[in-house]
């Protein structure tokens, strides 16, 4: 059998891809493995467990972070996002970093995927979300159209995510999505593989878990048995 060209390749991708967007993907989940270079390759790596710093309070970092201009997300937010809930919360949520929403109000978590993520603590945990959790990001400034944070950003941002948990130092931490659980391994997680499996950073017992924003866009009965699944293990390793 003759093998096809190149083009010719290229063309039966390029029609395959349009028929996926006409059939309502907007993305196609993957492992980065096979994209060379990602925001999480070129982070720092992960803290070892006498790392994590334990001399500054919440307020004292986000005195520091100040009106931030240390990368070039500072150009287009509207506001900082630095974080919110409860600054002695046994679990913290990190997330990727604020969308529209957020920027708008200053606060993480309150769009659409928020929604979900106060379904997933509220309905699916049992816990307040303002009580019970803190909840932050990887960067604190909306990346333009909501592009993934390059690397860059990340790095600028996380000395400040390293703080932020220093001063709660929750008993449980869980990363959402992909970008997250990277930037806290530091390393290329392949989430869909990963997802659901205990880890550790800085001595902190490290829950890995597909984004909300996923679980909206993928809604299928697998993947919200697979975060019911996790989050039940970290409401276990709670004591809850
Ligand atoms: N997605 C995130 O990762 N963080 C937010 O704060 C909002 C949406």
């Amino acid at each position: 059998m003759e093998t096809p060209k190149r083009e010719e390749l290229i063309r039966e991708l390029k029609s395959y891809l349009i028929y996926l967007k006409d059939v309502g993907y907007t993305e196609i989940p993957c492992e980065s493995e096979l994209i060379t270079s990602t925001s999480q390759e070129k982070a720092q790596p992960s803290l070892s467990k006498n790392e994590m710093p334990n001399n500054k309070s919440l307020a004292a970092v986000q005195k520091e972070l100040g009106n931030c201009t240390r990368c070039k997300l500072s150009e287009g937010r509207k506001n900082i996002v630095f974080g919110s809930g409860n600054p002695n919360a046994d679990l913290v949520f990190v997330g990727e970093g604020p969308g529209a929403d957020e920027d708008e109000q200053g606060l993480p978590f309150v769009g659409r995927s928020g929604k979900k993520l106060t379904e997933i603590i509220e309905k699916g945990m049992g816990l307040n979300r303002e009580k019970d959790t803190y909840i932050c990001n990887i960067v604190k400034c909306r990346p333009p159209g909501n592009r993934d944070p390059e690397p860059d950003e990340v790095s600028a941002c996380n000395p400040f995510l390293i703080n932020q948990l220093g001063a709660i130092k929750p008993k449980v931490i869980v990363a959402l999505g992909k970008p997250a659980s990277s930037t806290l391994l530091g390393r290329t997680v392949p989430i869909v593989k990963e997802r659901g499996t205990w880890h550790e950073y800085a001595g902190i017992k490290l829950m890995l878990t597909f984004h909300p924003s996923y679980l909206i866009r993928f809604y299928t009965l697998e993947n919200r048995k697979a975060v019911h699944e996790d989050m039940k293990k970290v409401l276990k390793e709670l004591g809850r």
